[in-house]
């Protein structure tokens, strides 16, 4: 079993779920079935806390509110505190990281460090700046022991966060940084294979969007850092993105 069925397996849509572009598609009735299930991942004592009954129907404080509070993974105990997002909530880009850093732990914000430093350095290239029609944020929303990668499990536990978040800001573009992003966002190959296309987003989730959200992958900043040859390619995929951007807006 590869990393996108463990994962889809922990979330009880594999093998009900094909992921769009493969040969079997969905079939409608099973994915109405699985949608229950997958707003069951979230921990429920939280969402009972918070006096909801899912989380499809959260607003951005109560969304912040179940993400503050949630222990619904192991990964919380061992974190100082939830990286939920930042920017602007209305932003038409949405940039989507793999999870915290030790730095972003202790400061509660996504990007801040050297990898941080180099993707508002990205961002100016391409006449953007966070916070104005860009809004960041993880997959993952807690920062994992050693800054390993996290668990099958526990990516699957973080999925309905990212789907809301995506379907309350409704981005028109998505930049996924790297493989760990690519992979929850639906897609399992190795990140050369997948950047420099456009793809295709409508969620993990049967409820998730209305329509499809185009989406580019690229290198993650830290890796960018560790192959600054990279950087060339990473360009490209920007300049994919912009000229994408043209055309949506
Ligand atoms: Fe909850 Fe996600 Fe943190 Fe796990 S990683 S505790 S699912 S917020």
């Amino acid at each position: 079993m590869n990393r996108e069925e463990a994962i889809l397996r922990e979330l009880n849509l594999y093998p009900l779920w094909q992921r769009r572009g493969q040969a079997k598609p969905v079939c409608e009735q099973e994915a109405a079935a699985a949608q229950p299930i997958i707003e069951q991942v979230t921990s429920q004592s939280v969402m009972e806390k918070a006096g909801l009954q899912n989380l499809a129907s959260c607003n951005w404080p109560e969304l912040k509110a179940l993400v503050k509070n949630c222990t619904a993974c192991k990964l919380r105990a061992g974190c100082t505190q939830t990286v939920f997002g930042m920017g602007d909530v209305r932003a038409d880009w949405l940039f989507v990281g793999e999870w915290p850093g030790a730095d972003e732990d202790v400061q509660g914000e996504p990007f801040v460090g050297q990898s941080g430093k180099l993707l508002d350095n990205i961002l100016a290239a391409i006449k953007l700046k966070r916070g104005h029609n860009v809004y960041i944020t993880n997959t993952v929303k807690c920062y994992p022991p050693g800054n390993r990668t996290p668990e099958a499990n526990e990516i699957a536990q973080c999925v309905p966060y990212l789907e809301r978040q995506i379907q309350l800001i409704q981005p028109k573009l998505i930049v996924a940084l790297g493989e760990t992003a690519a992979l929850l966002l639906g897609y399992d190959a190795a990140l050369p294979d997948l950047r420099g296309k456009l793809h295709n987003y409508r969620g993990l989730s049967s409820h998730s969007l209305d329509k499809d959200i185009p989406l580019i992958i690229t290198y993650h900043p830290t890796d960018l850092l560790h192959t600054p040859l990279n950087k060339a390619k990473a360009w490209d995929d920007l300049c994919l993105a912009v000229a994408t951007m043209q055309r949506l807006v």
